[in-house]
């Protein structure tokens, strides 16, 4: 079997303040999503071959951008041999060696195409890749979903869910108390701190102390990840469990996060991480030291959490998979058949491949736009916004506005 070629489909996935998505970033909402001003863009990819079968990828991480590193790796990919898959990711990777080799564009591009591979894999042998990642350890995967308000955790409870993010730094500790007197104590709750830079790590131990008494799953990016010694302090100052690594590409960018056991709950973002040979490897890497895998997906499309359920299937340190229910109300027209999402769970697919296709039509109906900066006048100083820039920290009594005292 040769590849023939390597086709891109770009689209943008709803506008801002269309989608649950980029709703957190909406000017004048008073949140602190880390989506703000971002357009949302999938890209996927798709891999032909003269056997007749295609395979499809996702590598959303930073979609318009990285669909170019795609059209430029894909020539590499020509009458080669598509199962070759680790020989292909060595490939892919060593011809970025003049580029930067790391970081989340070149490793996104390898995202696509890696998962492309993987879905060849199976139709060919004509089984699921989570049996050739080893074989099915479980066959649903617990979802978790997010949810700003009571209600909203509610009705994610009454759908079965056992498990709800809320995210931001503004008001959150009021938000998490209300929270978990709605819904009680039986229901897992996390806190997404987003890791912005103007947090400090004090401020961050101090939320995550305000937090405590509220029995969360994990805090996560309680600071920028950037600078990992003072995620260490924070660390150090909570008797919390930390989750992080939804800004890291490769096993090498992780590789910190898992040595130094600064995270209990390893995030990477199956659309840019390096795709499925690189997740695997990082499994196995946060097995070694107890650590568990919760793939981020809040802002991927269908193809990627496709492959996120594969994955989960087939390690046995899976904890669940984020997924943002509500997201976006075509979300599943630009696709032939939606996971099966039974009590808060994802059923595990028993197709061939990762068990997923894009409708071609469906994705050109929404031509991408931008990736950021589509809402006008957001980063204007007098608005909301104008801290991730201009100031250099965060008003402190924000983050514990609402708080009981
Ligand atoms: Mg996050």
């Amino acid at each position: 079997m040769k590849i023939t070629g390597v086709r891109t489909f770009l689209m943008q996935a709803g506008s801002p303040g269309e989608t649950a998505w980029s709703a957190a970033g909406r000017p004048g909402s008073g949140k602190t999503g880390a989506s703000f001003g971002s357009s949302r863009n999938w890209l996927f990819v798709k891999i032909d071959t003269d056997a007749g079968i295609t395979g499809i990828g996702e590598c959303s991480g930073w979609p318009r951008v990285v669909e170019t590193a795609v059209k430029d790796l894909a020539v590499l990919l020509i009458g080669e041999d598509p199962q070759d898959i680790e020989r292909l990711w060595q490939k892919l990777y060593v011809a970025q060696m003049g580029h930067g080799l790391t970081g989340v564009v070149g490793a996104g591009a390898i995202t696509g195409l890696d998962m492309a591979l993987w879905d060849i894999k199976g139709k060919a042998l004509g089984t699921p890749v989570w049996n050739l990642l080893g074989g099915r350890v479980r066959d649903r995967i617990r979802l978790y979903g997010h949810a700003s308000t009571p209600a909203k955790a509610l009705s994610l409870k009454a759908r079965g869910y056992t498990a709800v993010k809320a995210g931001g730094v503004a008001g959150t500790v009021a938000k998490v108390a209300a929270i978990r007197d709605a819904v009680g104590a039986e229901m897992d709750l996390m806190v997404d701190l987003h890791g912005p830079p103007w947090l400090t790590p004090a401020d961050a131990i101090a939320m995550g102390r305000a937090l405590a008494p509220f029995n969360l799953l994990f805090l996560e990016d309680p600071v920028a990840p950037d600078n990992l010694d003072a995620f260490a302090r924070v660390r150090d100052a909570l008797d919390l469990p930390l989750a992080a690594g939804e800004r890291f590409a490769t096993i090498w960018g992780a590789r910190p996060l898992i040595e130094r056991e600064l995270v209990d709950v390893i995030q990477p973002d199956t659309g840019r991480f390096g795709g499925l040979s690189q997740l695997r490897k990082l499994a196995a890497m946060a097995e070694a030291h107890h650590i568990t895998v919760a793939p981020h997906s809040g802002s991927l499309g269908p193809v990627a959490e496709f492959a996120a359920i594969h994955l989960l299937a087939a390690i046995p340190n899976a904890l669940m998979l984020e997924r943002v229910e509500d997201d976006w109300p075509e979300r599943d027209t630009v696709i032939t058949a939606p996971p099966v999402i039974e009590a808060g769970h994802a059923l595990v697919p028993t197709a061939p491949g990762l068990g997923v296709d894009i409708d071609e039509a469906a994705v050109a109906r929404f031509p991408s736009r931008r990736n950021v900066g589509d809402a006008a006048g957001q980063y204007e100083p007098g608005t909301e916004r104008e801290h991730l820039y201009v100031q250099t920290r965060f008003r402190r009594s924000r983050a514990f506005e609402g708080s009981k005292p």
